[in-house]
């Protein structure tokens, strides 16, 4: 016989541990089924966010970054360090504890609010049955609801085949032993300027071929340029226009071919990371015969409230069309809960938060220039660089800008664009703002704390009507 539940949820991640979270509380009795396990051969649940994604790519974002601070930056603040070097055991041993810590924390979670967890290969037959594999034990459970939360993996491509060794994904990018003395990156997106930042700054060469003639497309590109430039001073190669030919691993080193407007070129790096992009994990997640309803790309069809093409059956996250971003799917997994539970659920796709946590940060929300001018919408635009703020100058960080793009005749903000210190933090504020459908007069008229990198709002704000206090308007 098997378990009844409320709601199966498939893949936890942080869509689908969140939705199993908030299907609890609600009442519904939940189960949440991962087939993760972690280093240390234990359950793991929390996704690609928690094991291999956001977190310890965040954590050697950090841990790089002090090693830059010490080696390039301190000396200014009159603090000499003689002989700064990077045990990277250590680093890696961190991050791998940082892992262990949130992902046991989700177990945690399960338990408080009575989520029934079952680690295993989670498969949806007819009539809402999940058939569970876990090793050569098989167990069936019945969801009244099943939600679908299966998440992504990274795109491989035949020129770079990955070996985990010399040709990495993202995955095996966390994972290196050693700094490699020269570091080529396949895709300059987010993970590619990441990930290659993390080893530029511990020392590795890093040259990024990107296929597109410009960086990062889905970002205002005058918040990239500023970027772009702060990239390549800290040594960042980036090569546009670049396409792969091939990749030769026969040596002791990787060998790349490439060609751009100026002809083929040969590359030889000690490590290669491919980042093209991610797709969603959607194989094998419905049994033989059961039709759920895929986009040529292999995305969830769903409507717009997270309906499958089949009864009672949701699917959210990375599997589902929009950004892939673990708070997007954390989002519409509490949506989907509430929904179940007969509320009413809303995600606002027009303000989803981006952030590329390269030094300068880079930050947005809502849409850039370059969507308004397509969409043909009147705006204004109000600037404020981080240099004409006291506090990035007294933190040595007077670089990057905030952008805050509002409609020329009705004033509310449509977008707001960081590059510069912690603009992560800061752009929540703009969040705040849209949601709440502000002007960029409601903006300029709250008081920001002095001296802060909030200040760099306020005054891009009263920028937008050429009335900034700190600089020429
Ligand atoms: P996932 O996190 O992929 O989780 C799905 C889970 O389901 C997985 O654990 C998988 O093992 C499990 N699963 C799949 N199929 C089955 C099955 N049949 N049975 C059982 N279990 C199954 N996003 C951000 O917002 N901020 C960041 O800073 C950020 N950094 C990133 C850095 C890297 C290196 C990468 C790779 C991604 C990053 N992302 C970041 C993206 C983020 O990780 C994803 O958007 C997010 O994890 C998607 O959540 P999800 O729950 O939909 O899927
Ligand atoms: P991406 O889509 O951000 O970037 C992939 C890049 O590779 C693009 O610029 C693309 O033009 C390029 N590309 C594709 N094929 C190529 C080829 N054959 N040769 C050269 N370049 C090629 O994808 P990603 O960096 O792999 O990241 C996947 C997703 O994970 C992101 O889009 C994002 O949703 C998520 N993510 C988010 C964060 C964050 O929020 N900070 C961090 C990492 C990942």
């Amino acid at each position: 016989m098997s378990d009844k539940y409320d709601v199966v949820v498939i893949g936890a991640g942080p869509a689908g541990y969140v939705a199993a979270i908030r299907c609890a509380q609600l009442g519904l009795s939940t189960a949440c089924i991962d087939e993760r396990i972690g280093k240390d051969g234990k359950p793991a649940p929390g996704g690609t966010c928690l094991n291999v994604g956001c977190i310890p790519s965040k954590a050697l974002l950090d841990s790089s970054e002090q090693y830059y601070r010490i080696s390039h930056e301190f000396a200014s603040h009159g603090i000499r360090v003689k002989d700064a070097s990077i045990d990277v055991a250590t680093m890696m041993a961190r991050k791998d504890k940082i892992v262990k810590t949130l992902t046991g924390g989700i177990q945690q979670l399960f338990k408080a609010n009575k989520v029934t967890f079952y680690r295993g290969r989670g498969q949806l037959l007819g009539n809402n049955q999940v058939v569970i594999q876990n090793g050569d034990d098989t167990q069936t459970v019945d969801g009244g609801y099943v939600v679908l939360a299966c998440g992504s993996e990274p795109i491989d491509i035949p020129v770079a085949p990955v070996d985990q060794d010399k040709i990495v994904d993202s995955t095996g990018a966390l994972e290196f032993e050693r700094v490699p003395k020269r570091l080529g990156v396949i895709g300059a997106g987010v993970i590619g300027l990441e990930l290659g930042s993390v080893w530029r700054r511990l020392g590795a060469e890093v040259t990024v071929l990107e296929a597109l003639d410009n960086l990062l497309p889905m970002a205002d590109q005058n918040i990239v340029k500023d970027a772009h430039r702060q990239f390549k001073t800290q040594g960042l190669n980036i090569k546009l226009g670049c396409s792969v030919t091939g990749t030769d691993c026969s040596g002791k080193k990787v060998g790349v071919n490439y060609s751009d407007k100026n002809g083929d070129h040969d590359l030889e790096v000690d490590r290669l990371i491919v980042a093209v992009g991610r797709r969603p994990n959607t194989k094998d997640i419905v049994g033989k015969g059961i039709e759920l309803k895929k986009d040529d790309r292999g995305f969830i069809e769903i409507d717009n409230q997270w309906r499958t093409s089949l009864t009672n059956v949701f699917a959210i996250g990375d599997a589902v069309r929009g950004p892939m971003l673990a708070h997007k799917g954390s989002e519409e997994g509490i949506a989907v809960a509430e929904l179940i539970a007969g509320q009413h659920a809303h995600v606002n796709y027009d303000v989803i938060p981006w952030v590329i946590y390269t030094w300068p940060e880079i930050a947005w929300a809502g849409k850039t220039e370059q969507q308004l001018q397509e969409e043909g919408v009147p705006y204004r635009i109000g600037a404020f660089p981080f240099a004409a703020t006291g506090r990035a100058r007294a933190m040595e960080q007077p670089m990057g800008q905030i952008r805050i793009i509002a409609h020329q005749d009705t004033d509310t903000v449509l977008g707001v664009h960081i590059v510069g210190p912690y603009a992560s933090e800061l752009i929540a504020e703009a969040v705040v703002a849209m949601e709440f459908s502000a002007s960029s007069e409601d903006i300029a008229r709250i008081v920001h704390a002095h001296p802060t990198l909030s200040e760099a709002m306020h005054e891009a704000a009263l920028a937008v009507d050429k009335r900034a206090i700190h600089k020429a308007n």
